[in-house]
């Protein structure tokens, strides 16, 4: 455990626009700070820094909280983690006394692997400098690859010798326990329990996470050698997640963000080459096919990915898949293809960096028209083909979640390869349905096939003004009086257990009336809810008998009729229930959460029948209508959870 008085120090020294802005561009916004939010896809900032409250908030997707908050949101660390980047950012001593033994372990062998990995990336730098056969054998192949001793010393490449045990011993001699060794990969142990060096006389390139730490390592062997793969990783351990990581991401945050753009690239080289020529937003999935994980680390910088490709055909055609994922993230994709013979590694050395970034963005062309054309090219004029290649375009189209994106390219692939517009909707609508029935719970299925849904649907009460009138009638007579909230925080942060509050009648109403956008359809009402607003604005203390004055006769006119039944509704109660009501606070927060809750539920019930007309009318006009579907969906959910709320069966 880290003492009390070292986390208040950490908090004490921490200064929120400067951590943030190790990971994120800040521009400075009057006494604020301003940047993309790392947490959410934005093309204008939300995520707002406040240096006087020391906190951050992001205004598009709700995420906010301290330095801490900020680190382990944005690191995935865990509190004490978090503690400890902080710590060694602030130069502050860390005073920790034994945490409890299984925590204990589990920080410990990750530490130790973090350790070994360090020592095993110096050690392989010294290799490749300090020894002959590093420089004749490593260090040569580098330079002769054109880096220059900067780009090798910047991205700490190294050599392994190539000796069985060269690395292995003198690791047990430094002190590292064999156990590690075997988990990070470092060395292989043999049936015959002999230990030898896995990257044996290999080049090496440390694998970095997001805040530089070494969490594993590629090698390229160099000799022929029978049954040898060209490019060996480290194996997955407690701090190397393949399909996690991206080569070169420690050092092309920044500049994706800057640029707002992420190239990436086959290699390890690719990413050095363009890094050595000035291009750095650049990473590599190197090893491993495309991951969704991966991609979401990109969207955390930049919506925008930028394909580099060699212009091999083949590989061209077995990536395509793992980019209809990129799309199915909601980014943007481009492709740029280099020229016959080319991969980006040595299209940059042949070429200036002004010329390699004209280049890409000359040659960078939309993913959807790229792969369209692509296909197209082969299929001539055989229908079969032409018919799968309908599919499979309108298959990766249809993977894009804004729906008005997915309208353009429909359009744009209807004149590229001259089929009517209404057959691809067409098939569009029918792959989209199958996959939101795969994503539904069984019960629901029936439910969102057309069809069923289009079925007369019995209409709700057509007004609200009975719910309306109840939270009215609950506001003017009881605004001031206190709620009492009460709830248990989550455990896993340090917090107290309970946490406690007390809101006024009138500012809950407010509040929860305004936070969802709910417009009562009785304007007077709607009035009221305004100007209580208003008024709390001055003054939290007001009290809403004050519409009895109102120069309005009309809103006096309610307040008198509605504030003359003050006392109903602990009378009402106890006729109800037969009891003697023992604390009428306790009575009044069910009455008042439910009388909002009842006109939430019927606001939704409205909603989920004009969806349903709306989408009726697409689908007779031939439109897309999955995302008026996947509306229904959500609207349905948030029906269920306002009905537990109120502890009522599902109204259907
Ligand atoms: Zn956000």
């Amino acid at each position: 455990m880290i003492s009390k008085d070292s986390i208040d120090r950490i908090f004490d020294a921490a200064r929120i626009e400067e951590v943030v802005s190790d990971f994120v561009q800040l521009k400075k916004r009057g006494v604020n700070y301003i940047g993309l939010c790392p947490f959410h896809n934005e093309k204008t900032p939300s995520f707002n820094v406040n240096p006087v409250r020391n906190i951050y908030k992001c205004f598009g997707c709700g995420k906010g909280g301290n330095a801490v908050n900020f680190v382990m949101e944005h690191e995935q660390y865990s509190y004490p983690e978090a503690l400890r980047y902080l710590a060694k950012k602030y130069s502050i001593e860390l005073e920790e006394t034994a945490p409890d033994p299984e925590q204990q372990i589990i920080q410990d062998e990750k530490e130790s692997l973090f350790a070994l990995n360090s020592f095993a990336q110096k050690t392989f730098s010294e290799y490749l400098w300090d020894t002959e056969e590093g420089r004749a054998i490593g260090l040569s192949y580098f330079k002769e690859r054109g880096f220059t001793e900067e780009t090798i010393r910047k991205f700490q490449l190294g050599y392994n010798p190539t000796g069985w045990t060269v690395f292995t011993d003198h690791a047990i001699k430094s002190g590292y326990q064999h156990q590690f060794l075997e988990q990070t990969g470092l060395s292989i142990l043999q049936d015959s329990g002999k230990r030898f060096d896995r990257f044996r006389g290999r080049v090496m390139f440390p694998i970095h996470n997001l805040s530089g730490r070494v969490i594993g390592f590629g090698g390229r062997v160099l000799k022929k050698e029978e049954k040898t793969a060209k490019y060996v990783n480290s194996p997955e351990s407690p701090v190397y997640h393949k399909s996690q990581s991206l080569y070169g991401i420690y050092y092309a945050r920044k500049a994706i963000v800057l640029r707002d753009n992420c190239f990436l690239v086959e290699g390890y080289t690719d990413v050095l080459a363009l890094q050595q020529a000035g291009i750095e937003n650049v990473v590599s999935s190197s090893g491993t096919s495309l991951t969704v994980e991966q991609i979401r680390l990109i969207q955390r910088y930049s919506k925008n990915i930028t394909v580099l490709y060699d212009g091999d055909p083949a590989g061209i055609k077995a990536s395509l898949r793992g980019i209809d994922l990129i799309l199915e993230e909601g980014m943007n994709v481009k492709v740029a293809l280099f020229p016959d013979g080319d991969d980006p590694d040595s299209f940059s050395r042949k070429h200036s960096h002004s010329e390699v970034v004209d280049f890409i963005a000359a040659n960078a062309k939309d993913f959807v028209v790229f792969k369209t054309s692509l296909l197209l090219s082969e299929v001539q004029n055989d229908p079969v083909r032409k018919a799968m290649l309908i599919r499979d375009v309108v298959e990766t189209i249809a993977r894009i979640p804004d729906p008005i994106i997915r309208s353009t390219y429909l359009k744009q692939c209807s004149s590229m390869m001259e089929i009517g517009e209404q057959v691809l909707i067409n098939e569009l609508n029918k792959i989209r349905k199958n996959w939101l029935k795969k994503d539904l719970p069984q019960h629901d299925i029936e439910e969102l096939l057309p069809e069923t849904l289009l079925a007369p649907q019995q209409v709700t009460e057509s007004t609200s003004e009975t719910q309306e009138q109840n939270i009215i009638r609950l506001l003017l007579n009881f605004g001031l009086f206190q709620l009492h909230f009460h709830h248990e925080v989550d455990p896993e942060s340090n917090n107290e257990k309970y946490q406690e509050y007390f809101i006024k009648v009138g500012r809950y109403i407010v509040d929860e009336i305004k936070h969802d956008g709910i417009i009562f359809e009785n304007p007077l009402f709607q009035r009221i809810i305004d100007e209580y607003a208003g008024l709390m604005e001055n003054d939290p203390e007001v009290d809403p008998v004050t519409f009895l004055h109102s120069d309005a006769p009309e809103i006096r006119a309610i307040a008198v009729e509605l504030l003359s039944s003050r006392y109903l509704l602990s009378d009402n109660w106890e006729k109800m229930h037969r009891i003697t009501v023992p604390r009428e606070e306790l009575v009044l927060k069910e009455a008042v959460e439910h009388s909002v809750f009842h006109l939430k539920n019927k606001k939704i019930m409205k909603m989920i029948e004009e969806n349903q007309r709306a989408l009726k009318e697409v689908q007779e006009n031939g439109g897309d209508y999955t995302e008026l579907l996947k509306k229904h969906q959500q609207l349905e959910e948030l029906k269920m959870e306002i009905s537990k709320m109120l502890g009522i069966d599902v109204l259907r």
